[in-house]
């Protein structure tokens, strides 16, 4: 390939030869050297694992700067309470919409398909489910005492509130507000760079999270629960490209083709890391500048939605309940089965997005319906793969709701969402340099 060719090819390719050369790698070293503690010791938990983390560690270190300072500028602009209000019951109205949208979908299928059977278990069976947080917990959480130490931890809905609360004081004291406005606007500006920076390292840092993962993944446990992966993934694809797609269509009339188009950096970053909050620098930029939501807008419902909007959590969820049923021989009701919509709906938004945790919220859904915790056990074993397609499914759900809510607030830039090339990261971040 020639110097120029390589110069235009854009960030989406990229990031996907990084893939598929990461997962070829990955599979012909465990092919080559099965048993070799060389290869895990000094390539697997060495090389691969130092690149895919510092890849991940800088997308995480720019999530509670990007939120903070993008969510004050947002809000400072909002200068009146009402429309805040609105956009705020807005949100949370839509994300629960589409999670029980989700869930139904997914309990309707899991009960036609039938993927359990008794035959799966096992004696021995066992799986220490962590506690989850009760409803109050959650609730009283919102208010951060100290919202240095939320920052600290990362606590997203505490920095939200403040940041909210922050913004909407600013816009509140004139003059005075507007300078400080003026430079948190400045401020988002820089980080939104660091994002475009750190993009860059993508296609590097997928290509050492897939080679690890072809490298580590155990799928020996997956011949029984095939039936199940399955069901989660068709479920979580309908979901993707069927559903968001129509409401995209039903509410905003835009074209969703154009939409699916530019999600696609999103969601590759969404699989290779397993984590919308993780994800959520590039869910923001490619909101705002490649599908033209509006700062306003998009620095509130894409914060919230990566913590509380997670309908692929809740795909996976309602589909593990009835296969969890099943392989026990109980028989849910049509009150468990409300009960399983209300909880996997609670236990979606409790989900932080990080790897892992839509499985420890299942806990709490097994709990409520008196099934045997114990058969997370059984699905354990394939929950990686699903975890990342889930992911990208959650990232999808907040960004199709940024863009119905903006529209219907009138902070939508059509053009933008109309250009193919708007916002596109493409070449190097010199030539972004110089574009600007
Ligand atoms: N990994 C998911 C996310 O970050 C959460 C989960 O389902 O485990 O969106």
């Amino acid at each position: 390939m020639s110097l120029t060719q390589s110069k235009k090819l854009g960030l989406t390719s990229k990031i996907l030869i990084g893939m598929g050369a990461g997962i070829i790698l990955g599979l012909l070293l465990r092919n080559l050297f099965p048993d070799s503690s060389f290869i895990n010791e000094y390539i697997t938990e060495g090389f691969l694992h130092v690149i895919g983390t510092v890849f991940v560690s800088g997308l995480k270190m720019l999530v509670v700067p990007l939120v903070f300072i993008s969510l004050v500028c947002g809000t400072c602009s909002l200068s009146d309470p009402s429309k805040l209000g609105r956009l705020g019951g807005k949100t949370i109205a839509f994300y629960l919409f589409t999670t029980a949208i989700a869930i139904s979908v997914a309990i309707s299928i899991a009960i036609l398909v039938h993927p359990g059977n008794a035959s799966l278990v096992s004696e021995g069976l066992s799986f220490n489910a962590k506690e989850a947080p009760s409803l109050s917990e959650v609730l009283i959480n919102i208010v951060p005492t100290n919202p240095l130490q939320a920052m600290s931890e990362g606590n997203m809905l505490q920095i939200i509130l403040f940041a909210v609360i922050f913004g909407f004081a600013i816009s509140h004291i004139g003059e005075r507000g507007k300078r400080v406005a003026a430079l948190f606007n400045d401020l988002n500006e820089v980080i939104m760079r660091v994002v475009t920076l750190i993009m860059q390292l993508a296609p590097y840092g997928v290509f050492a999270l897939m080679a690890k993962l072809a490298l580590t993944l155990g799928l020996e446990t997956f011949g029984s629960v095939v039936k199940y992966f399955f069901v989660v993934l068709g479920v979580l694809l309908i979901h993707g490209f069927i559903v968001y797609p129509s409401l995209l269509k039903l509410f905003t009339g835009l074209n969703p083709l154009i939409f699916i188009r530019k999600m696609r950096d999103v969601q590759l970053f969404a699989f290779s890391t397993a984590s919308s909050n993780a994800t959520l620098p590039v869910t923001i930029e490619a909101a705002e500048h490649r599908l033209g939501v509006d700062n306003k807008v998009a620095s509130f419902t894409l914060p919230l939605g990566a913590t509380i909007n997670m309908d692929g959590t809740a795909i996976m969820q309602g589909v593990a309940t009835v296969f969890i049923a099943q392989v026990y021989g109980v028989d849910l009701t049509i009150t468990d089965y409300t009960m399983v919509v209300i909880t996997a709906t609670l236990a979606s938004i409790g989900t932080a997005g990080v790897p892992g945790v839509g499985l420890i919220m299942l806990a709490m859904v097994l709990n409520q319906v008196g099934l045997p915790v114990e058969g997370i056990a059984l699905i354990i074993g394939v929950d990686r793969l699903l975890d990342m397609v889930r992911t990208a499914v959650n990232v999808t759900g907040d960004s199709v709701a940024t863009v119905i809510i903006a529209k219907s607030e009138n902070e939508f830039d059509e053009t933008t969402f109309n250009d193919t090339q708007a916002g596109k990261t493409a070449g190097s971040f010199n030539d972004q340099l110089h574009a600007k």
